[in-house]
């Protein structure tokens, strides 16, 4: 795999503090070409604080049946809360499964992608 390949996207938390570091600006959403980001931020409170910015994501969905993999997105995101990945395998039978929910995009990817083994 080329190291700057372009693959899932992977949105991030900080590793000290566990807050997400998107803090719901549409930046990414703006630039991506395909129209494909949906963002809906929302408040911070001293009671439920989501990320270290003022807002946060409550809704972060990517649909990746119109992803063109361009990177934009992570070029525009001023606190690399979002980067892509090497993982491809990304087919599925209904299109509503490829619709990525913040909560997909925060895990670890499923390690669908078939890689070679050492030596193989
Ligand atoms: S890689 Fe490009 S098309 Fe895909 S979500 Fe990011 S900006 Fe949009
Ligand atoms: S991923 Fe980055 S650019 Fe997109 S809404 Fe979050 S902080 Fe803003």
């Amino acid at each position: 795999m080329y190291p700057r390949f372009r693959g899932r996207h992977r949105l991030h938390r900080f590793e000290d503090t566990g807050l997400e570091k998107c803090v719901g600006c549409s930046l990414c959403a703006a630039a991506c070409p395909a129209d494909c980001i949906r963002v809906v931020s929302a408040e911070n409170t001293p009671e439920n604080r989501i990320s270290a910015g003022e807002r946060y994501a409550a809704v972060y969905e990517i649909n990746m049946s119109r992803c063109i993999f361009c990177g934009y997105c992570e070029v525009a995101c001023p606190f690399d809360a979002i980067t892509m990945g090497h993982d491809y395998e990304l087919s599925d039978y209904r299109r509503g499964d490829l619709i990525f929910t913040k909560e997909m995009l925060l895990a670890e990817p499923l390690e669908r992608t078939p890689l070679r083994a050492e030596g193989e």
